[in-house]
């Protein structure tokens, strides 16, 4: 199997991304990532406030996919996520929802416990071990890694997880995946930080020609999640429930007004992000209504 290994940083995502490794459809690989800080913060002594923010939320890669195109689907299997022995989270009064309450920087320790389980002070917490960032290159234009967008970025989605399946729009031949920021823990909205942590990401790595989609799906047991960012989190709620409804519309063979009333009686808006400057909301349709396969295959 091939590694990528943490070294290979990018921190935008561009149309002209020099590719680190290359790959074949249904190949698996590996991406070492640094945790989102670029472990400058290593004890509860070195505050989110101090550290070089240029360094923040590098993605490992990019990975070229032999054979894909713009206008395909790349499909990412996530196999394993496997997390460092510590990470840290913390508050801070300058970033962050009700950071008008933090009279001073904070930085804690979170330790792992087992597979299962992380601590935080004497509390233990189920871990969610997950992607922060994950994208390819863009169809125009360029982002930084600490922005979420249409290929992907910095979407912090918990459900980008072990056993979910993201499909991202591919804008660049040979697609250009990279990815880094994932997190022991993080809660839904990730009020200021996740657990943030250094891991090795295993994926295997498809193609699904001449499908596209606007905005990243993941696929998880239960639900098709569409991932939408916006200015504001209304606007990403309307994105992401837009897509939904164009989705159910098509799969099922609805009319717009249908998919629509559908929609408001069968899917669930989520919350994945609301600390960074875009917003991210999830739009998570059931798979017992319509499958993945059915809803991207329905699209031109
Ligand atoms: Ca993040």
């Amino acid at each position: 199997m091939k590694i990528v290994p943490r070294n290979k940083v990018i921190h935008t995502f561009s149309t002209d991304m020099k590719a680190v490794e290359h790959v074949v459809p249904g190949e698996v690989i590996k991406f070492e990532t640094n945790d989102s800080w670029d472990n400058q913060i290593d004890s509860e002594d070195k505050l989110r406030t101090q550290i070089d923010n240029s360094r923040v939320n590098g993605a490992t890669g990019p990975v070229y996919v032999e054979g894909v195109e713009k206008g395909d689907l790349l499909q990412v299997k996530i196999l394993d996520i496997t997390l460092a022995d510590k990470g840290f989270a913390v508050a801070r009064p300058d970033f962050g929802i009700l950071c008008e309450t933090v009279k001073k920087a904070r930085t804690r320790v979170v330790t792992k416990v087992n597979n299962s389980f992380f601590r935080f002070m004497d509390i233990l917490v189920p871990v969610k071990r997950m992607i922060g960032v994950i994208g390819v290159a863009p169809l125009e234009g360029e982002y930084s890694t600490n922005i979420p967008w249409k290929h992907g970025g910095n979407m912090d989605t918990s459900d980008i997880t072990e056993g979910s399946t993201l499909y991202l729009p591919v804008g660049q031949k040979g697609g250009l995946l990279a990815m880094g920021d994932c997190h022991a823990l993080q809660g839904d909205g990730e009020i200021f930080s996740g657990c943030e942590i250094s891991a090795e990401v295993t994926v295997k790595i498809d193609v699904i020609k001449n499908k596209t989609i606007e905005w990243p799906l993941v696929e998880t047991k239960d639900y098709t999640m569409v991932i939408a960012s916006g200015d504001s989190v209304d606007d990403a709620a309307k994105e992401a429930t837009r897509q939904a409804v164009d989705l159910l519309s098509k799969g099922l063979g609805l009319s717009w007004d249908d998919a629509l009333i559908l929609a408001s009686i069968a899917i669930d808006l989520k919350i994945s992000q609301i600390t960074g400057s875009k917003k991210t909301i999830r739009a998570a349709i059931p798979i017992s209504i319509v499958s993945t396969q059915r809803l991207i295959e329905a699209r031109g």
